[in-house]
């Protein structure tokens, strides 16, 4: 098997699920119908601009329409959550999304528990959670959507596979457990508190890398043909940091010199792609498909709401 054949192509997938969500898009507005995302940004996190800046970039390129509404760190509590129920009265807005995070000391359940469940395009509300859970999901979180139907679109066999994810956030790793469970496997949650994390790592079939702790997964996590779809992203600055993780990578290496950093996952790929039987690149793996997923609920909820 060649290193390409091994390499789940998140990036294409991600292309293909926007020509659809485009497509349909333009048969909704021969009805009159545009769908539309507002994004609440609160504070300067840059990283934050960025994603905010490519949901909307997306939005438009489908032929959707985006508002992007910046409040200042300063904004208390009380003025996000008049703008959430504002937007949720709008009967223009189909999709309301909080980035996250919020500023220290805003209380981000009780903004998001605000947010209209038919318009909770990241599918946080508790009502869109309980949906999940019962298995009749409606809007669900974009990124473990996306790694379902990444899996599904490459003919990865989910059922009856042992399954392990690592992380068990809100908006990654438990949604993911779930529709994992959903889709047939069986599943096996990792956390911080887990004993023996690489012989757990070692039973997947399917392991899925949600820990935000740069390249944790090594090879000895991984048994050998076992599929690996690696969720994290970080930003590495360390000239030292990318020979150790990239030796002899020109690629990278061309990449830092020209950027000062370059992006990794949360598996150590150079060591784990030799072992693996499918493994996702960072970039170009996971985080297309997240927003590729943004774009397809907004779609569903504005199809929802509004018919067609
Ligand atoms: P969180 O920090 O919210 O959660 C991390 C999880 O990993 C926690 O459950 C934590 O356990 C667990 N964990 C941390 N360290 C270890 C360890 N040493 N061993 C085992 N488990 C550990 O992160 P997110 O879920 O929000 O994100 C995970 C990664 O995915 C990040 O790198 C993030 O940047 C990336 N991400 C990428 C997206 C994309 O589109 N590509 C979208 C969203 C996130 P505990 O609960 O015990 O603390």
């Amino acid at each position: 098997m060649t290193d390409s054949d091994r390499l789940l192509d998140g990036a294409r997938i991600a292309g293909e699920i926007r020509e659809e969500v485009r497509a349909r898009v333009a048969s909704l507005a021969e009805a009159g119908v545009t769908p539309r995302l507002d994004v609440v940004l609160v504070g300067e996190d840059p990283a934050s601009r960025v994603y905010v800046g490519s949901k909307a970039k997306t939005c438009v390129e489908l032929g959707m329409l985006s508002r992007t509404h910046e409040l200042p760190a300063t904004t208390n509590q009380a003025e996000v959550e008049d703008l959430v129920k504002r937007l949720n009265r709008d009967p223009d807005v189909d999709g309301v999304l909080v980035q996250l995070p919020l500023p220290r000391g805003m209380e981000t359940h009780a903004v998001l528990d605000l947010i209209d469940p038919g318009k909770d395009v990241d599918g946080l509300h508790p009502h869109n959670v309980g949906l999940l859970v019962q298995g009749r999901p409606r809007l669900v979180p974009c990124t473990p959507a996306g790694v379902i139907e990444m899996l599904q679109r490459e003919g990865v066999e989910v059922k009856g596979s042992r399954a392990v994810v690592v992380g068990r956030s809100e908006i990654v790793g438990k949604p993911m457990a779930l529709m994992l469970l959903h889709q047939h496997a069986t599943v096996t949650v990792c956390h911080s508190r887990t004993r023996d994390l690489a012989g757990v790592c070692r039973e997947a079939d399917v392991l899925i890398a949600a820990v935000g702790q740069l390249a944790l997964i090594g090879p000895e996590h991984v048994r050998e043909g076992a599929v690996i779809v690696d969720v994290g992203t970080h930003r590495v600055t360390d000239r030292a940091t990318v020979e150790r993780l990239f030796p002899g990578n020109e690629r990278k290496r061309k990449t830092f010199e020209k950027r000062g950093a370059v992006l990794a996952g949360d598996v150590d790929f150079e060591r784990v792609a030799p072992v693996a039987g499918k493994i996702t690149p960072v970039p170009g793996g996971v985080g297309p498909l997240t927003i590729a997923m943004l774009m397809v609920n907004t779609l569903r909820a504005a199809q929802a709401r509004r018919g067609g």
